[in-house]
């Protein structure tokens, strides 16, 4: 049995931001993530993909930034169940709560902070037969690290941002390559449209539309696609087949856990995003409330407001004063400690 104090499901940017919250109050945090690494849609959607809207940093990649907050929340020596989905949940007596994994692993904490973001990522598949057979063998629901398409002939299919971003920039990285939509008008930002017409122009991206990928070929590894034009078909060879179709957003076993639920996610309040169960608090895009926004700096804010009641709920009576960290330091559990160095006080004559 994993013991802690705040049990976080969902090691994305929320959950990982919280360990440190939570380390400044003296508190210890255990993750789980259903995913093999950590770090939520940053690493496992666009790792590569600048983000713009992080506070202090200008631009940074989504996979820098899973980076730096693990190495801000290191010095509190989190505890990581990696590549197990949490299932269920079990209030005891005394108030606290048993939380057992799709593999069986059992953690026992007096809070629980869900962080579960779109909770399992389960991307929209098209519905072709065999696809399954080449799942991870050519074909791809996510662009993990785009040097894997270097030099490779890939074919996308899709219309919205994704599809767009994904065709742009491997226009630079692949060998050759080719995006497939049903439609001729594209869901996706405008300037985005607009760079896929003038890569088209000069031949960096071969769009063909209003068409649809209908059959799959391949031995052990996908070697080619059907696509149907006009009521015509025609094989087109690549390495790499993308369709990015979206996700499908689905709770999975939280939605199971007797919380409030509205349109897939979990209902809180707006003074510490605790749901309707007490100790069990919901953060980041897992959550959903009056004029809630689906960005990292809310999931951080929410985090930081969601440790301070966590703490109060562990020290009852206990009075907190707010300290900065630049005139507190840190001390980390692993004995180290960061401080800002000290002034140096002269004598005045
Ligand atoms: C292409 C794209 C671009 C984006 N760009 C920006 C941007 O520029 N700026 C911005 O602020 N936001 C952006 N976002 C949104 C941002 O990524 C999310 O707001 C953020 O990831 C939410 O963080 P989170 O930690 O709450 O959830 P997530 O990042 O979704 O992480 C949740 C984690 O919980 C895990 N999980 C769920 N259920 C379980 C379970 N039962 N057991 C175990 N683990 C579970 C999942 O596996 C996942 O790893 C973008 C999103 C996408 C897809």
């Amino acid at each position: 049995m994993i013991k802690t104090d705040i049990l976080i499901i969902g090691a994305g940017p929320t959950g990982l931001f919280t360990v440190f919250e939570a380390g400044l109050l003296k508190l210890k945090c255990h993750l789980i993530d259903a995913l093999p690494q950590p770090g939520g849609q940053c690493s496992e959607l666009y790792p590569k993909k600048p983000i713009y809207d992080i506070p202090g940093f200008p631009e940074i990649l989504a996979g820098d930034l899973t980076g730096n907050l693990l190495e801000q929340g290191k010095q509190f020596q989190p505890g990581f169940t990696l590549g197990e989905r949490a299932e269920t949940i079990d209030k005891q007596e005394d108030g606290s709560f048993i939380v057992t994994t799709n593999k069986g692993t059992q953690h026992h904490a007096p809070i629980v902070a869900i962080a579960g973001g779109l909770g399992s990522f389960e991307p929209r598949k098209p519905k072709l037969e065999n696809i399954e057979k080449y799942e991870d063998k050519g074909v791809n629901y996510f662009i993990k690290d785009p040097e894997l398409y270097r030099d490779k002939k890939v074919i996308i299919a899709g219309g919205g941002d994704s599809a767009l971003d994904w065709a742009i920039f491997l226009a630079d990285v692949a060998s050759s390559v080719t995006l497939v939509h049903r439609r001729n008008e594209f869901r996706g930002a405008l300037d985005s449209v607009e760079k896929v017409q003038e890569l088209k122009l000069v031949n960096k991206i071969n769009l063909i539309t209003p068409a649809e990928v209908t059959a799959l070929h391949g031995t052990d590894h996908i070697e080619g696609i059907t696509i149907t034009k006009d009521g015509e078909e025609s094989i087109l060879e690549t390495d790499y087949f993308i369709p990015l179709f979206g996700l499908s957003p689905k709770l999975g076993p939280i939605g199971d856990w007797g919380l409030e639920i509205e349109k897939n996610a979990i209902k809180v309040n707006t003074v510490d995003y605790q749901t309707n169960i007490d100790g069990i608090f919901a953060i980041g895009d897992v959550n959903t409330y009056e004029g809630k926004l689906k960005l990292i700096l809310c999931g951080f804010h929410e985090a930081t407001l969601m440790c301070q009641s966590a703490y109060k709920i562990l020290n009852p009576g206990k009075k907190f004063v707010l300290k900065y960290t630049t005139v507190s330091g840190i001390d980390g559990f692993d004995g180290t400690r960061k401080e800002s160095p000290k002034a140096v006080v002269k004598a005045i004559v």
